[in-house]
């Protein structure tokens, strides 16, 4: 019956094509939020391209946590920056470490209160809350009042914009993922990076991995032969971490 419906359709003219719209716009909407380079909805820093030096942002989503400590002192032996994109109940936890991290000469963003996975499905107003939630943890701890942004999954649609509208943040995402949170082959995911970096990249990391710490040590010493720098991505993008 519906068959029959779907072809002979209303006046004559067939559904079909409307049934198949209705089937790819979701699967459209989905993919232009969640591909954070594209910069449908939002124009965001993911790379600096073609950029004249050698040098690239490690940025490290998801901490602090107990794995932080080891990535700061890899950070310092090998006398890298980066920025730590901070989940606000995490800082709670480890405010020591929060401090540690500005200490050392790293900038941390916001990467919101809860991290929730209904990031997608929440409302502007809740998403602004959870902003500005974390940047509260944030200035309690350190004093600083964060402007950089990661969204959680990477997740950018008309919602995240209008809340991202209303807090005044930059959107920091990146350009070259080391699915570090995904896969468990520490080789496989140093030699990817290897063979794709570029100078400008934005690379991420997760700091709440121990994985991630012999994958960075392995990244550090590549830059170090290969004369690459990490800098902060308020460096590489001159442009201000705090207001
Ligand atoms: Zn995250």
């Amino acid at each position: 019956m519906i068959a029959v419906a779907m072809y002979t359709g209303i006046n004559g003219l067939p559904l079909w094509p409307i049934a198949i719209l209705a089937i790819l716009y979701p699967v459209f909407l989905i993919t232009i939020s969640t591909n954070i380079r594209w910069n449908v909805f939002v124009k965001g820093y993911h790379h600096q391209k073609k950029h004249p030096k050698k040098e690239v942002c490690l940025t490290f989503d998801d901490g602090p946590t107990q794995v932080t400590p080891h990535i700061l002192e890899l950070l310092d032996k090998y006398d890298a920056k980066a920025c730590f994109f901070c989940i606000g109940k995490q800082m709670e936890k480890h405010p020591e470490i929060v401090q540690e991290i500005i200490k050392r000469g790293h900038t941390i963003g916001n990467h919101t209160y809860s991290h929730t996975r209904k990031m997608g499905f929440l409302s502007s107003k809740s998403i602004a809350r959870e902003i500005d939630a974390c940047n509260i943890v944030a200035n309690n701890i350190t004093g600083l009042n964060l402007q950089f942004f990661r969204p959680p999954f990477g997740i950018i649609n008309p919602k995240t914009k209008r809340a991202i509208q209303k807090t005044g943040h930059r959107v920091i995402g990146w350009n070259l993922r080391t699915y570090d949170a995904i896969l468990n082959n520490e080789t496989k995911i140093v030699d990817r990076v290897k063979r794709k970096l570029q100078p400008g990249d934005v690379i991420l990391l997760h700091d709440n991995k121990e994985q991630t710490v012999t994958i960075l040590e392995q990244l550090l010493i590549h830059f170090e032969s290969n004369e690459y720098q990490a800098i902060r991505p308020d460096q590489l993008f001159k442009i201000h971490a705090y207001i």
